[in-house]
């Protein structure tokens, strides 16, 4: 491979944000006149979407209880609204659906999309809930939900489709993607500059490096002399000592095989994603038990049926990522999908036969308070660790490229490493997921 000795700027894995980052400083560059795509230099081991951004279920969701996730979802979903054929985007909308334990949340957080522009209608109450939902879906039969958060902006985009799409836009910027491209290692300079990358295919010489591996950010991290675990203050003042800095959680998702278009909204229109939290028994529809504690589901309409999840399995620290593992979902999970969703409407009823032995659910490898880690770790390298919330996090890269030319980002700054030292953590939300 002809791959160059050296890269002003040398960015590492071809998912959403080594993409994004790779495509937006292109742009900034030439804006600036400071130089051009032809600066950059992108190498992935395996090629574009290989990783976790190829096998996304693609959801785009502003709704998160903590106020920076909030703004920087907001900043993504103009970023994906920017150029939607592209992205391979779908405008939907995105709809929250809770039991009484998040009505607080989900208003809270309505309150602040009201005040950031997010065009969005919140519902409380039983009657009043299943009187919206049956009015956009008039099979609509869950019960206990108090309270529906409809954002009007958001929905999902096709993950492959759209990777694809961004690296276009890239190359067409002159930025050179190199695939099968490993980076085995990293040479520094006494202050802990990098100043030159190892590969399988010989060394680069760079000015800068931004890493975007997706869950294999462990390994990078331990490649330029990072610590596995770190003490982390609470904002209350306590410290926990010796917490992993990561640790991997198992996404569980899956499809069923029917005509896409037998879901949609009442009067024949492409429905939102839908995401339901509740405390109501679950069971299926022969009437088997499957949990009554409190679960989750969330789906979505398509290419070639109705695709979805629920909630993560904990794998712990000690886990190797390569080869990335997919479609090994836990056995129980189709019966609790598929029950989950003929609980929620009845065109689902007796979908189980149709689920669907898809390659989907792959694994994330989330930070020590779950939140994403975006930040210099050496005084050239900037690490973009997005603990799993980050397909929809297309703008992260448009903001990194403005922080490597030297410019500040107040949406990236409460992400700063330096937050688990000092206390500054985000407030924890009531949902049972790792991710919200
Ligand atoms: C099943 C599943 C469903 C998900 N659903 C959603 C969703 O609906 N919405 C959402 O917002 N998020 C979702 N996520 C999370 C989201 O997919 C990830 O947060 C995001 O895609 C990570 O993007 P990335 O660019 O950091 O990494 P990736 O997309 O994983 O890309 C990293 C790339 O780095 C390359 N690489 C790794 N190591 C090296 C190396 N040493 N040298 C060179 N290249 C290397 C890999 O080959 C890979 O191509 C989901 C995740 C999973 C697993």
């Amino acid at each position: 491979m002809d791959l160059p000795k050296s890269a002003r700027f040398l960015v590492i894995g071809a998912g959403v944000h080594g993409l994004s980052t790779a495509y937006h400083l292109a742009c900034e560059l030439k804006a600036r006149g400071e130089g051009s795509g032809a600066d950059i230099l992108l190498v992935d081991k395996a090629g574009i979407a290989a990783g976790a951004s190829g096998i996304a279920c693609g959801v785009v969701r502003n709704n998160y209880y903590q106020p920076a996730m909030s703004e920087l979802m907001a900043a993504n979903v103009e970023v994906w609204e920017s150029d939607p054929a592209a992205y391979h985007y779908n405008s939907v909308g995105y709809m929250a659906l809770g039991p009484t334990a998040q009505e607080s949340d989900l208003t809270e957080v309505a309150e602040r999309q009201e005040q950031i522009g997010y065009a969005n209608t919140l519902i409380t109450g039983e009657a009043a809930c299943t009187a919206y939902m049956k009015d956009l879906f008039p099979d609509w039969r869950a019960q206990g939900i108090t309270v529906v958060l409809h954002e009007h902006r958001g929905g999902f985009a096709f993950n492959i489709a759209s990777m694809h799409g961004i690296a276009g836009k890239a190359k067409a910027e002159g930025v050179r993607i190199a695939e099968d491209v490993r980076v085995t290692g990293f040479e520094m300079d006494g202050a802990g500059a990098v100043t030159s990358v190892r590969t399988n295919h010989g060394d680069i010489d760079v000015e800068q490096v931004i890493v975007g591996v997706g869950p294999w950010v462990p390994e990078i991290w331990a490649m330029l002399g990072l610590p596995p675990k770190i003490d982390v203050r609470t904002p209350a003042g306590e410290v926990h000592r010796e917490r992993d800095m990561w640790t991997y959680w198992y996404l569980q998702e899956g499809e069923i095989a029917v005509d896409p278009l037998m879901f949609d909204r009442a009067g024949g229109g492409a429905p939102p994603v839908i995401h339901v939290d509740t405390d109501a028994p679950l069971r299926s529809d022969d009437g088997r038990l499957i949990t009554e504690e409190l679960w989750g589901i969330y789906y979505k309409r398509d290419r070639h049926g109705v695709q979805g999840g629920a909630a993560p399995l904990p794998i712990g620290s000690d886990f190797d990522v390569d080869p990335y593992p997919t479609a090994s979902v836990e056995p129980a999970f189709p019966d609790m999908w598929c029950a989950a969703l003929s609980h929620c409407m009845g065109r689902f009823e007796g979908c189980r036969p149709l689920y669907k032995d898809a390659r989907s659910g792959g694994a994330g490898a989330f930070t020590a308070d779950n939140f994403p880690v975006f930040d210099y770790m050496r005084p050239n390298v900037y690490v973009i660790a997005d603990s799993n919330h980050g397909y929809k996090m297309i703008g992260v890269g448009k903001e990194v490229a403005r922080v490597v030319l030297g410019e500040h980002s107040s949406l990236l700054y409460p992400f700063r490493f330096d937050r688990f030292a000092t206390g500054d953590l985000h407030p924890v939300s009531n949902s049972p997921y790792p991710w919200s």
